[in-house]
Formats: C-alpha cells, sequence, structure tokens
C-alpha cells in the first residue's frame, strides 16, 4: 500500500536564536502574536504580553512607534521579569525606527528583535542609510531582525521599476506576478543588504505577507526556493472570526506541509471585547492538527445530530476544552507529557464507545431515547457508567485522577 505520510522535510535554514528561542535551523515551528496595547501603556501592554505568553505565545512582538513607546519597552521588560515571564520581545518599527532605536538605547537593548518594513524605512539615500542604521544597532545589541515585507506597503519604487521592465517585454507577466517578484527582490535584496553591513544570516528572518491565501502559497514557495533564511508566515489581515481562521488555516497549512515556515502568527480582527489570545490559540491548533507541534490534550468530539436533542452533550465538551485550557500551565509543569493526552466526549451509542475506546479517556453520552446513562472507557475499556445531575463533575475527576496516575511523579500507566 502507498500512502503519503505527513508532510514534506522541514526546508533547510539558518538558525536564528531570538532570546531562549530558535526560530529555523529544524527548530519546532515557534508560535507568535502581536499585543493591540499602545506600548506606552506599560501596564495595559504588560498585562496583555503576559496573557499571549500564559496562552503559548513564544515570542511577543508590540509596536514601538513614537518616543513614548521606546521609552516604555526597557520597563515592560523588567515588569515582564518580575512577574517570572521571559517571553522575548519583538519591537515593530515603521518609518522612524532608526531613529527612536538610536534615541532609545535601552529599548534596543530590551527587544531581542526588530521587524523591519522596508517598504516604509524611508525614500531613496534616507531609505538605504535608515535601513543601515537599524541593522547596525541590531548586530550592536545581538538582536535579530525580521525583513518584514507587506504588500500593502510595498517599495513602490521597485514595484514601479519592476511594472515598467515588465511592460517592455515582447510578453509581458501578469501584473499579480510583477508584485509577488516585488516583495520577494524587496525581502532578498534587503537581506543580502543587511549581511553586507555586518548582520550574519542566522540572524535574520525573513516575511512577504499577502492578504489572500493563493497569493501567500506563491509567494512564500518562491521565497523558500530562493533563499535559506528562516521564514515568518502570516496572512495578514486575515479577517474577523471564522473568515480569518479559514483563511490563515488554509494558507498555512498549505505551505507547512510543504515544509515552509519557521515561526506562525495568525493575524485576526479582534472580536470587540473579545480575547487577544485566541491568536495563540488558532496557531497553535493549525499545529496540533497538521501534526507538526503537540501542545494540548485533544478532545474527540462527535459534531452531535438528530440524536443529541439536549444540550448536555455541547455543555459537557465545551467544560472539557475549558478545564484543560486551564489547566495546562500548571498541568505542563507537573505532568510531563500531558499534552499528549487524547480524550473523547459523544453524543450516542453510534460511535460513542468506539471513539472512546480509541481515546485514552472518553465518554458515550445517552442520546435521544437511549437509557440516561453514560459509560467511561479508560485505555480502551469500560470502567464505569455516571448518570445524574453530577455527570460532568464525575467526569471532570475521572479525567483529573486519570492525569495524576499517567503523568504523575509516580505514573506510568
Ligand atoms: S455519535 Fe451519535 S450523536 Fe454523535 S454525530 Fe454520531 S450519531 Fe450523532
Amino acid at each position: 500500500m502507498r500512502f503519503e505520510s505527513g508532510p514534506a522535510p522541514r526546508r533547510k535554514t539558518h538558525a536564528v536564536r531570538i532570546g531562549d528561542v530558535v526560530v529555523g535551523g529544524g527548530a519546532p515551528i515557534v508560535v507568535q502574536s502581536m499585543t493591540n496595547t499602545d506600548t506606552a501603556d506599560v501596564e495595559a501592554t504588560v498585562a496583555q504580553v503576559a496573557s499571549l505568553a500564559r496562552a503559548g505565545s513564544e515570542l511577543v512582538r508590540i509596536t514601538v512607534d513614537r518616543a513614548e513607546a521606546a521609552a516604555a519597552v526597557p520597563h515592560i521588560r523588567d515588569r515582564l521579569a518580575a512577574m517570572a515571564i521571559e517571553v522575548p520581545l519583538v519591537g515593530d518599527f515603521h518609518y522612524i525606527g532608526h531613529k527612536l532605536l538610536a534615541e532609545h538605547p535601552a529599548c534596543a537593548e530590551a527587544l531581542a528583535k526588530y521587524r523591519i518594513n522596508p517598504g516604509n524605512v524611508g525614500f531613496r539615500d534616507k531609505r538605504d542609510s535608515q535601513f543601515a542604521a537599524m541593522v547596525e544597532i541590531a548586530a550592536r545589541n545581538g538582536a535579530a531582525v525580521r525583513i518584514g515585507v507587506n504588500w500593502g506597503s510595498l517599495d513602490q519604487e521597485l514595484l514601479t521599476r519592476l511594472m515598467d521592465d515588465n511592460a517592455r517585454l515582447a510578453e509581458p507577466a501578469e501584473p499579480r506576478f510583477v508584485m509577488y517578484e516585488a516583495m520577494n527582490r524587496s525581502a532578498l535584496d534587503s537581506a543580502a543588504r543587511a549581511e553586507e553591513l555586518g548582520l550574519s544570516a542566522d540572524r535574520i528572518v525573513l516575511s512577504a505577507k499577502v492578504s489572500q491565501v493563493q497569493d501567500l502559497v506563491a509567494v512564500y514557495t518562491d521565497l523558500a526556493e530562493r533563499s535559506g533564511y528562516a521564514l515568518h508566515l502570516g496572512l495578514t489581515e486575515a479577517g474577523m472570526g471564522s473568515k480569518g481562521i479559514v483563511a490563515s488555516s488554509a494558507a498555512m497549512a498549505i505551505l507547512l506541509q510543504r515544509g515552509i515556515g519557521d515561526t506562525i502568527r495568525v493575524s485576526l480582527t479582534p472580536e470587540p471585547g473579545g480575547d487577544r489570545a485566541r491568536e495563540v490559540v488558532v496557531a497553535q491548533e493549525i499545529l496540533q492538527t497538521l501534526g507538526l507541534r503537540t501542545f494540548l490534550p485533544v478532545v474527540a468530539a462527535c459534531p452531535g445530530c438528530g440524536r443529541t436533542t439536549s444540550t448536555t452533550f455541547q455543555e459537557l465538551a465545551r467544560s472539557i476544552e475549558d478545564m484543560i485550557r486551564e489547566k495546562m500551565p500548571d498541568w505542563r509543569r507537573r505532568y510531563p507529557g500531558v499534552e499528549t493526552l487524547k480524550l473523547a466526549v459523544m453524543g450516542c451509542i453510534v460511535n460513542g464507545p468506539g471513539e472512546s475506546k480509541h481515546a485514552d479517556i472518553g465518554i458515550s453520552l445517552p442520546g435521544t431515547g437511549e437509557a440516561p446513562a453514560a459509560p467511561v472507557f479508560v485505555d480502551g475499556a469500560k470502567v464505569a457508567t455516571l448518570r445524574g445531575a453530577t455527570l460532568a463533575a464525575d467526569f471532570t475527576r475521572m479525567v483529573e485522577d486519570y492525569v495524576e496516575r499517567r503523568y504523575g511523579a509516580g505514573g506510568g500507566k
């Protein structure tokens, strides 16, 4: 029998050390995120970085857009350190990054990586000198640099030149291909310039973000073929809710399956009052569902159907998911390997017992017309039947006991 077996081998890239985190060089794909607080507001930014880091963000990017924000950065770093949160901070610079980094050396020192957008670092002669100033400060501080091209702020001089050259060809390429080329040329030329200025290839990460799935796949596939730099994947302006999640998942899944991508960020527009950490959860879920990393126990739950007319099943599936997320920071510390746990919460007898037996611990709730009893399976064998008002609490306790037994100090099933 011949089956395709999993993702293509990861593309070989330079390994970039950012604080204690390694991006590329075969290291596990890193999850990152970005705050949406005013960085000058130390309190709010510390709280959001802490929340993103606790959710599992391994790098957190913050906006550094003006002097007050740059002045706040070392205080944010110190406050996080006092909370034992060591997540590396990345500074997002546009337009005046050279000035902010030069005038705020403590900010330059506190950041583990600078994001430079070559499309808005300045015009003509100034572009070169301002880009050079940022790269030199990075090299001096041992910081990494992400050369982050974005099609919304693409270097217009370069794009115009390539469009003009293309128009003169006997058979011009489609304009979108010229745009792809301009993006990748901007990233690669800037990286070559950074190396000439003394930043080694193992301090450089590239990104070239667009907002459409097929454009992203085309751009990154080409970028991966043309360079050995570590790549940061992300669909820019992915959007809100399910649209943003689906678009990001579709784009990244194709590239990750091809072995392309060393760090990812899911750029979701938060719902009003929504949790910023959702982008971290989605990024982890993309990597975990592709089998590239394991972050959390998996809960297999059926979609429900006409056989599940009560909400008990949905409520139990939700409460188990919530319980796992809440307990994971503590479980990760106390129970090494717990992230590989497999649970099942199923709606009726049709697939319930079968799916529950495949899980480490699973419950098959009674569907409409079944006796009001829920068999629980542990390691493939039925061990109990739960019923009544305490069913959810009883099953939760059984999960916790199983985790302690299997992954605790005296564990091993
Ligand atoms: S396990 Fe039962 S309730 Fe769930 S989808 Fe299948 S038939 Fe419906």
